[in-house]
């Protein structure tokens, strides 16, 4: 499937020189948010991932339906405040200044498989975060996926050490 068609560009978003690459216009349309989910669930499923793990907001839309196709569980990863229960957290470099992410402590046992999911790969900044978060419990990261890769601004050499897969690559 041709995805990049039903992801629109936005110049000068949310800040100038910016092209911000919009993926609501894609979760608008059902057959086509479903096929990009069940390519994903297929990596997922080669890589065995018991839990998949997505930092908010826009993971919860990629990690949620992925976790139902998969009938595995979905662990949030949320800003400071959010989450009710004990939770380690971890503060990352953003553009301007740091920012936290943080993850229920009991939401991972030891040596779980996890997949590692958000909608979009830039720097890699949130997503080497949220498996640094993972890693913190004892969870192995078997695996990482994204909608979209910004492969210009190398967000995959953060992630080396692992397997990435992105559908649609700018
Ligand atoms: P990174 O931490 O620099 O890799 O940025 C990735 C995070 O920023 C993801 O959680 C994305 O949701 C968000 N993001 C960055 N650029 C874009 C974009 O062009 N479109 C949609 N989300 C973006």
């Amino acid at each position: 499937m041709d995805y990049k068609q039903y992801i629109k560009s936005v110049m000068d978003f949310p800040t100038k020189g910016i092209n911000f690459r919009d993926i609501t216009s894609l979760l608008e349309d059902g057959k086509v948010y479903r096929s990009a989910i069940d390519e994903l669930a297929q990596f997922a499923r080669e890589r065995q991932a018991e839990v998949i793990v997505g930092p908010e907001a826009r993971g919860f839309v990629i990690g949620g339906p992925l976790a139902y196709a998969l009938t595995t569980g979905f662990v949030p990863v949320r800003k400071p405040g959010k989450l009710p229960r004990d939770v380690v957290s971890v503060s990352y470099e953003k553009e301007y200044g740091t920012d936290q992410l943080c993850i229920h402590r009991q939401s991972i046992k030891p040596g779980q498989r996890m997949l590692v999911t958000d909608d979009l790969l830039a720097t890699g900044g949130t997503i080497d975060a949220t498996i640094k978060l993972v890693e913190q419990l004892g969870g192995k990261v078997v695996g990482v996926a994204f909608l979209i890769e910004l492969t210009e601004l190398s967000g995959r050499s953060l992630l080396k050490d692992y397997n990435v897969f992105s559908l649609i690559k700018y």
